[in-house]
């Protein structure tokens, strides 16, 4: 497949500087290489770093709401190249062309949303113990923000922490993905064009940073990037988290999930069976909320099972740039190679598995389209435990509702997770303190296609950390705690008396 070059100019890509390179960029559609870029070594990435911490001390003191401005200019930008940058993601992550401009909506959302909170970043006011001293808690821009990225969502996440961190005052140096590296390089630009309407944005406000798992280590080991927002797997987390630590950088991490539907006997199944769908192949199952794991009950499988099969079998798998497609292909061969361990291990426990292999291998020799699996297992055992980010849905009966939550919970992900059920008693158990231990919980609507408005992000090895929307500003931010005097004597705090006489 070759990029057009009507694309890369629409996107201000130009097509000489993506030729000469040691990083080949494949699409998944057809597996063909679409471009080779230069990776970044260890004094690019620090010099990188050197222009975002110059600019940080520029950008600290602008005020939030022109802050806000730039950002309000970057979703007009986005607005402008949605089709564009939708149709790139399409062809440099495979998922359909509508979803790809999906992604790109998700980010002119984030920058609306970011736009208004320039103008709420509000503190607190806070009563003091002692006569004529007030208290405050204030926030304060934290410093450079390093950004790494997912292939599955190539822009959208940059865009999450880039619109919240730039109001901040918070400069950005962004790692995407070594398998994603082009749609970086054209939300570059369409920032580049955000930042010349704004005029006298420091340099290095937003710095992109091309190369794989050496140059994420060079961007979280160095002490001048204060906060590292990292989305990825979770043995990823497992080695950022503890090296940030270590330095005792901030770090928000945000992981692999294996997300759970519950449906309950008293269901809709026409909405539950559509919510199914969507959210177990939608994206090729590449989606860190992709329902993974399916318990619904006894008395309703029957009913349940046989239309999920039947759509299964209906469903478009092909080319993603092509209207009608709903499955494009899985980002390599890596991946599909995992999705078929895992079902050979679902087999040999038992599980009875529908649907799976590769398709249209003539068409495509070098590309993996898979064949979303339906997957009826005995039990939760160790390889349902596990995320494979592939299209692959476990289902399990279940009696009793309780147990049906303790096995919900019984996985190591908590990302994000729904019910389907019309008992109100239900319904609110699941969200409650006993429910769903997942940082997403939703009912009577399917784990994946999350609103920026709510805060995004899960428990246990999903990592803990929050972005996107609610108040997960504060974590690009530092807080200090202030009193003021403003009378005439020295009280102090717990009336201690520290009289020298
Ligand atoms: P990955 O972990 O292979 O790579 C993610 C990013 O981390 C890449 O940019 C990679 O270069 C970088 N990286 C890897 N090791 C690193 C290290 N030691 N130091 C610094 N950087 C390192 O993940 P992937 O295959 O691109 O994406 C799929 C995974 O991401 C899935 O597990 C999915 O659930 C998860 N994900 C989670 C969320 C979320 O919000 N929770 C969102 C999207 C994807």
């Amino acid at each position: 497949m070759k990029l057009k070059k009507q694309l890369l100019n629409a996107l201000g890509l130009d097509a000489a500087d993506l030729k000469a390179g040691d990083l080949a960029v494949h699409s998944p559609i057809d597996g063909g290489e679409i471009a080779r870029l230069k990776t970044d070594g260890p004094a690019k990435v620090a010099k990188k770093i050197d222009r975002a911490a110059a600019a940080f001390r520029e950008w600290r003191e602008v005020p939030a709401p022109r802050r806000g401005e730039l950002i309000r200019l970057l979703g007009e930008e986005l607005r402008a190249s949605k089709a564009a940058l939708g149709e790139l993601v399409a062809i440099e992550n495979g998922k359909i062309l509508e979803e790809g401009k999906g992604e790109v909506q998700e980010m002119i959302d984030i920058c609306d949303f970011a736009a208004g909170l320039s103008r709420q970043l509000y503190g607190l006011t806070i009563a003091s113990e002692r006569p004529g001293h007030r208290m405050a808690e204030t926030w304060h821009p934290l410093g450079v923000v390093g950004v790494i990225t997912a292939f599955n969502f190539p822009v959208a996440v940059w865009s999450w922490n880039t619109a919240l961190a730039i109001v901040c005052g918070d400069p950005v140096v962004w790692k995407p993905s070594e398998k994603t590296p082009l749609t970086a390089l054209a939300c570059q630009k369409i920032f580049a064009r955000a930042a010349k309407r704004f005029g006298g944005v420091p340099k290095g406000l937003l710095e992109v940073v091309i190369g794989g798992r050496e140059a994420g280590e060079r961007l979280i080991d160095d002490p001048r990037v204060a906060l590292v927002s990292a989305t990825g797997s979770t043995r990823m987390g497992r080695e950022v988290g503890p090296r940030v630590a270590s330095r005792f950088g901030r770090v928000l991490l945000e992981l692999g999930g294996n997300n759970g539907m519950i449906v309950a006997p008293s269901a809709d199944l026409d909405l539950a069976a559509r919510a199914i769908l969507f959210s177990a192949v939608g994206t090729a199952g590449q989606r860190c909320t992709t329902l993974r794991r399916l318990f619904v009950h006894e008395t309703i499988e029957d009913k349940l099972l046989p239309r999920l099969k039947k759509a299964y079998g209906g469903i478009r798998i092909g080319n993603p740039l092509e209207p009608g497609t709903l499955v494009g292909p899985l980002i390599d061969g890596a991946a599909f190679e995992g999705m078929e361990r895992a079902l050979k291990r679902a087999a040999a426990d038992g599980g009875k598995v529908h649907g799976g292999g590769r398709v249209m291998s003539n068409e495509f020799p070098d590309a993996f389209y898979a064949k979303p699996a339906l997957v009826q297992m005995p039990a939760q055992t160790d390889v349902v435990r596990e995320e494979t980010f592939a299209p692959i849905l476990y289902v399990m009966k279940y009696k009793d509702f309780d147990d049906a939550i303790a096995l919900h919970n019984d996985v190591p992900q908590g990302l994000s997770s729904c019910i389907f059920t019309t008992d109100l008693r239900e319904a609110d158990v699941f969200l409650s303190a006993r429910g769903s231990d997942c940082g997403i919980a939703n009912v009577n609507i399917g784990p994946s296609g999350a609103e920026i408005g709510g805060a995004f992000g899960g428990e246990k090895e999903t990592g803990g950390g929050r972005e996107s929307g609610s108040d997960a500003w504060k974590s690009y931010m530092r807080r200090a705690t202030n009193t003021v005097n403003y009378s005439n004597a020295l009280p102090l705090a717990q009336g201690i008396v520290f009289d020298a006489g």
